[in-house]
C-alpha cells in the first residue's frame, strides 16, 4: 500500500492508490504487512472464469457436510484435496481436514486440542525458532489461557516440561526450510506450520506427510480476504477437538467464502490439467512464480547496489511440479543491516520505507523484514528507495 504521508496514522491503512508519477518523497511505502494483493494482476486476468454467484436461498444452513467438519461443505473439502494432489506438496491420504476462518483461527483450534489431550496443571509451553512469525506470541498469550502459554524460541527451550513446537516451513520471516529444533526429552507435539509451502515461493522437493500440518488459502492463491485455512490432521481425536474449537468459537466457517475459495482453486487445478491448451500465464503457479522471481532479482540487484543490508542465501532443488532446479522466492525479505546500523527499521522509517524489525520476531533489531507481494506499484518504489539508499 502506498500512502500519502500528511494525513494521521489511520489514513495510512486505508486504500488510497496514489498514481507511481506522485511517489516521490512525500509518500510513504508500506511493506510491514504480508497483504498478498500482488497476485491480484493474474486474478483480473480470469476475472470472468473465477467469478462466483450465490443465490439468495443458497447455503442458509449452519451445516455442510455429514463428515467430522460438519460445516465444511464438500466441494471446499474436495477442491482443498485436489489441490494437494495438482501441487504434490502434502499427502492428505488417512487425514482429516479441519477448516477454519484463516489459518490463525486454526491455530488456536490445535492449542486447544493439542493442550487438552491429557489432563495437566500447568499450560503446555508453544515454542518457534527465533526468528518466528510475530503473530504466534500475541495469539497464543492473548486471552492469558490456562491451558497454554508462550515460551519464545524453541532452539533455547530446556524446561522439563510438555512443549508445542510450531516449524514454520518455508519460515515467515526469512524463508528459511525448517524442522523440529528442541532439544528437550520432555513429551513434545510439533504443529507444521506451512503457509509458505507452494510453487511460487519454495521448489516443492517432497510430499510431507507430517501428523499436522496447516495451510492458508492467503498466501497460496492471494485471497487472504476470503478467511480461509485448515490443517490436515492424522489423529481423528485431536481433529474432533479442533471442531469442537471451531464449533464454540465461531460455529463454522462462511459458507460464502467457502464457495469462492473452492471456485478459486477450481479454476486453478483445471487451468494445470488442461496445461496443454493452457498458456502460462494463465496458470497461476506458473505466474505467481515468475512475479516472484522477477522481484527477487529486482531486490537482489537493489540491495547489491546500495551496500547498506544483505541477504540471506537460499539453496536451490529439484521442484517436482515445475519439474526444474529453482531457487526459493520468499514471500518476504530479511534484511540485515551492515555495520554501523543498529536498527534497521529506523534507518528505512527515514526513507520513508515501514517495515517490521527483527524484534517482533524474536531477534535483534539489526534485522528487518519487508513484504515480497504487495502491489507493483510500492514494489518498485520500495526498489528505487532501497537502490538510492546510503550509509550515513
Ligand atoms: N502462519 C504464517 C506463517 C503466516 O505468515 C500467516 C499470515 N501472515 C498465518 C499463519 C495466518 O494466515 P491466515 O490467518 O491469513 O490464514
Amino acid at each position: 500500500m502506498v500512502v500519502a504521508t500528511n494525513g494521521s496514522p489511520l489514513e495510512q491503512y486505508n486504500d488510497t492508490k496514489i498514481p507511481l508519477s506522485n511517489l516521490s518523497y512525500n509518500s510513504i511505502v508500506s511493506v510491514d504487512r504480508g497483504d498478498p494483493v500482488g497476485f491480484s494482476t493474474f486474478w483480473e486476468k480470469l476475472r470472468e472464469e473465477a467469478k462466483v454467484e450465490i443465490k439468495g436461498d443458497e447455503v442458509m444452513s449452519y451445516f455442510g457436510d455429514a463428515n467430522l467438519c460438519w460445516y465444511m461443505l464438500p466441494q471446499m473439502r474436495n477442491a482443498i484435496l485436489r489441490l494437494h494432489k495438482v501441487v504434490g506438496n502434502a499427502n492428505t491420504e488417512d487425514k482429516y481436514i479441519v477448516l477454519g476462518n484463516g489459518s490463525s483461527e486454526v491455530y488456536l483450534a490445535l492449542l486447544y486440542a493439542l493442550s487438552t489431550e491429557k489432563p495437566s496443571d500447568i499450560p503446555i509451553n508453544v515454542v518457534a525458532a527465533a526468528p518466528h512469525y510475530s503473530d504466534y506470541e500475541g495469539a497464543t498469550d492473548m486471552l492469558q489461557s490456562k491451558l497454554f502459554q508462550w515460551s519464545g524460541d524453541a532452539s533455547v527451550y530446556d524446561k522439563d516440561e510438555p512443549y508445542i513446537e510450531v516449524v514454520t516451513s518455508p519460515n515467515n520471516p526469512d524463508g528459511a526450510l525448517r524442522t523440529p529444533v528442541v532439544k528437550s526429552d520432555a513429551e513434545g507435539k510439533v504443529i507444521y506450520d506451512l503457509a509458505y509451502y507452494w510453487p511460487q515461493y519454495t521448489p516443492i522437493n517432497h510430499e510431507l506427510n507430517q501428523d499436522i500440518m496447516l495451510f492458508t488459502f492467503s498466501k497460496c492463491t492471494g485471497h487472504a480476504g476470503s478467511r480461509i485455512g485448515w490443517a490436515l490432521v492424522k489423529d481423528i481425536e485431536i481433529a474432533k477437538k479442533m471442531v469442537k474449537f471451531l464449533h464454540l468459537s465461531s460455529i463454522g466457517v462462511s459458507k460464502e467464502s467457502q464457495v469462492r475459495a473452492t471456485k478459486i482453486i477450481e479454476v486453478i487445478c483445471d487451468g494445470y490439467q488442461n496445461s496443454n491448451s493452457t498458456p502460462s500465464d494463465r496458470l497461476f503457479f506458473n505466474y505467481s512464480k515468475k512475479l516472484m522471481k522477477d522481484r527477487w532479482e529486482k531486490l537482489k540487484a537493489a540491495i547489491e547496489k546500495s551496500k547498506v543490508f544483505t541477504l540471506p542465501k537460499y539453496p536451490t532443488a529439484y521442484c517436482h511440479f515445475t519439474k526444474e532446479i529453482t531457487e526459493q522466492y520468499p514471500a518476504f525479505a530479511w534484511l540485515k543491516s551492515v555495520e554501523g546500523i543498529e536498527d534497521g527499521e529506523s534507518y528505512l522509517e527515514k526513507l520513508k520505507i515501514l517495515t517490521r524489525g527483527g524484534k517482533q520476531f524474536g531477534v535483534d533489531p539489526t534485522y528487518v523484514r519487508i513484504s515480497m507481494i504487495g502491489t507493483d506499484d510500492e514494489f518498485i518504489e520500495l526498489v528505487t528507495r532501497l537502490a538510492n539508499a546510503k550509509i550515513e
